[in-house]
C-alpha cells in the first residue's frame, strides 16, 4: 500500500472514533436536512485541519454530502432545510450552511435571505473565510 493510501485509511480510522459522538450530537438525523433512518456519514467542514477535529465535523446523509462535493449540479429545491440548519446550536453546522447558502444566493432568494437574516460570531465569520479562500485554491 502507498503512503498516502496508509495516510488516507489513518485520518478515516480516526475520523470514525468521532462517530458515536456525533450521532449522539445529532441524535442520529442528517444535521443539514434533518433526514433520519439512512445511513449518515462524516463530513469535514473546510479548510480541513491537519489533524481530524471533532468540532470541524458534521454529521449528514449521502444525498447533502453528495450535493456538497458537486457544487455545479447543486439542487436550489433542495436546500430549504437550511431554513433550519442555518440556526443549528453547533458551530460547525451553521459555518456549512452559511457556505451552501452562499453558493446557492445567486440561484435562490430564500438563500440571500437567509444570509442577511442568520447572526454569526466573529470566529464563524473568520472560519467562513478561511473556507471561501481554501474552496478557491482546489478549483
Ligand atoms: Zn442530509
Amino acid at each position: 500500500m502507498s503512503k498516502g493510501a496508509d495516510k488516507h485509511k489513518g485520518r478515516l480510522n480516526e475520523l470514525n472514533e468521532f462517530g458515536k459522538d456525533l450521532a449522539r450530537r445529532s441524535k442520529s438525523h442528517c444535521e443539514l436536512c434533518d433526514n433520519h433512518g439512512v445511513k449518515l456519514f462524516i463530513h469535514e467542514v473546510p479548510p480541513v485541519p491537519k489533524q481530524p477535529d471533532f468540532e470541524s465535523c458534521i454529521f449528514i446523509c449521502e444525498t447533502c454530502q453528495g450535493q456538497i462535493e458537486k457544487p455545479k449540479s447543486i439542487d436550489v429545491n433542495y436546500w430549504h432545510c437550511l431554513h433550519t440548519s442555518i440556526w443549528s446550536e453547533v458551530p460547525a453546522v451553521q459555518v456549512m450552511a452559511v457556505l451552501i447558502a452562499k453558493t446557492l444566493a445567486a440561484k435562490a432568494d430564500y438563500a440571500a435571505e437567509l444570509l442577511d437574516q442568520v447572526y454569526l460570531t466573529e470566529e464563524q465569520q473568520q472560519w467562513i473565510a478561511d473556507a471561501e479562500a481554501d474552496l478557491l485554491k482546489k478549483k
